[in-house]
């Protein structure tokens, strides 16, 4: 049964603003309106505003107009204005909570997990606005000084994905702010909204206008190719597929903009024989089922010692196989819906594929009837080499399992991948756990722990999940330039 009526969830829709945000104004697109639709319904929750090219650089305009002032404003009171922002996320949690869940699908609990672990990237940085520094040595010949600064990389485009429609936003809002970095943010348009309310959070919160500019569009390439070709653009920081990442690097390529890419993963996920079952199952339920399984970090491919492979993937199937599936604002609901008709699709093809090539569904493994993008919790067994689901992302609630022989075999298997962003390692074992560690080609691992984010870490991935770092004391650093000055005494 529903706890949320339909009038709340109309209230929330209702306060979220609809319009770009340029220069401090509220306005609406030149292209009209896109709609936002329910995942878990296929109706659509509102309309906002869609941008078109003209309306991009004119944000772009304002961004470069704020640039001076902002990056000469005092780093204490850009912290402040981050500070400020933070507490008002928290405190206005459920009703953002609610919001996210509508334009995602996801649960509402994990909802107002991503609206603390987003709020968190604003405080944290906060903090780092006032300990950007330089350096000053002594020449090694004791003649001249050399002296470092670092400075604000200037109007940067910062675009986000739907999975994670805050989180990915304020992990780069936040360092850019507190950088004195002005911007452009484009969020996805499945979930616009999220974003759109942190523009009017920060707005109140006394970002100054033109600093922070949102637009919303239903043809991001089209909008976006003028802004990153614009030659006053000095950075992009994109989060998303590898594929994406791919093309806007190729456009970015003209003016050497600086780039910051997230992009797509294909987890492993090892369970040594010495590991702790109950912790591994259970980190297995947070590396796959978080976010619908929709997350970069998801485990994508389970490989299990083979003396304990049989009983892990039993009681894998036995704990997702008893989730509730629903509509993420019902009580008790675990596994929302998909995000789109796409992307159900392609999960269901990529199932489809496996139980073809001979893998066997210990449970899940169908579409669900019905309204909305639902996905049956899947474990797949017996995969074999040639399942597509193994080499991309499945972006979805399926896990399928493997065994290994030795720890030779398992190294191997998770680094035959071209993504690297995560692994998970679970082993009684010290020693093993850091020789693992120091041997996947990943740029994060969890050891022992099936989730690795952590606005204090630095998150980002090697090979083709991408480069750069977002959140810990990196983070910020991705938004700032290095200045040397030779100084003659
Ligand atoms: P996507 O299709 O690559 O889209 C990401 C963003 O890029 C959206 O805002 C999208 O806008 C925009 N976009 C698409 N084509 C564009 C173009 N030609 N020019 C400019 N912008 C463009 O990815 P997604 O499906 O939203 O997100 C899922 C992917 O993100 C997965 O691969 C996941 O692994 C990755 N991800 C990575 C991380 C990480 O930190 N490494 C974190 C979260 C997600 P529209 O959607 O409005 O077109």
């Amino acid at each position: 049964m529903s706890t949320i009526t339909a009038s709340e969830e109309q209230r929330v829709v209702d306060a979220a603003p609809k319009q770009l945000y340029i220069g401090g104004e509220w306005r609406d697109g030149s292209h009209g309106t896109l709609s936002v639709e329910d995942p878990s319904t296929g109706e659509s929750l509102c309309e906002v505003a869609d941008a078109s090219p003209e309306d991009a650089i004119a944000a772009l305009d304002a961004a470069v107009a704020a640039g001076p002032e902002w990056a000469q404003h005092p780093p204490r009171e850009r912290g402040e204005i981050l500070r400020r922002a933070f507490e008002e996320i928290a405190r206005r949690a459920d009703e953002l909570a609610l919001l996210m869940t509508l334009e995602m699908g996801k649960p509402l609990k994990e909802s107002k997990a991503e609206i603390t672990y987003a709020a968190e990237f604003l405080r944290w940085f906060a903090e780092e606005a006032v300990r950007i520094d330089g350096r000053y040595a002594v020449a090694p010949n004791g003649q001249g000084r050399l002296l470092t600064m670092k400075q604000p990389v200037g109007p940067c485009l910062l675009i986000t994905p739907w999975n994670f429609p805050l989180a990915m936003g304020t992990r780069k809002v936040g360092p850019a702010i507190a950088a004195g970095c002005t911007m452009v943010v484009k969020p996805a348009q499945q979930t616009p909204l999220s974003m759109l309310m942190l523009a009017k959070i920060l707005e109140e919160a006394g970002l100054p206008g033109g600093v922070l500019n949102l637009v919303t569009s239903h043809s991001s390439g089209a909008t976006m190719g003028p802004l990153i070709a614009d030659p006053r653009l000095r950075k992009l920081s994109f989060t998303g597929s590898t594929e994406v990442g791919r093309k806007l690097m190729e456009q970015a390529s003209d003016n050497l903009l600086r780039l910051s890419m997230e992009l797509g993963g294909n987890a492993p996920f090892i369970v040594f024989d010495d590991a702790d079952l109950d912790a591994a199952v259970q980190g297995a339920l947070i590396a796959k089922m978080r976010n619908i399984g929709e997350a970069c970090t998801a485990a994508n491919r389970f490989y299990v010692s083979d003396r304990v492979a049989g009983e892990f993937a039993q009681r894998l199937a036995e704990k997702i196989g008893a989730m509730k599936v629903g509509r993420g604002t019902e009580d008790d609901v675990e596994v929302g819906p998909l995000i789109d008709a796409s992307q159900r699709g392609k999960v269901s093809e990529l199932v489809q594929d496996a139980l073809g090539k001979g893998a066997r569904a210990l449970v899940g493994g169908t579409e669900r009837d019905g309204a909305g993008y639902f996905f049956d919790p899947t474990v797949l067994t017996d995969v074999p080499d040639d399942a597509n689901l193994l080499t991309e992302e499945i972006f979805g609630p399926v896990a399928p399992v493997r065994g290994f022989d030795d720890e030779d075999e398992a190294v191997a298997a998770a680094n035959d991948t071209e993504y690297g962003l995560v692994a998970y390692v679970f082993t009684r074992d010290v020693k093993r756990a850091l020789r693992v560690a120091e041997r996947l080609e990943t740029g994060m691992v969890g050891l022992n722990q099936g989730m690795v984010s952590n606005p204090a870490a630095p998150f980002g991935g090697i090979k083709q999940s991408g480069f750069g770092r977002e959140g810990g004391r990196e983070g910020i650093d991705e938004y700032l330039e290095t200045k040397y000055v030779a100084v003659n005494l």
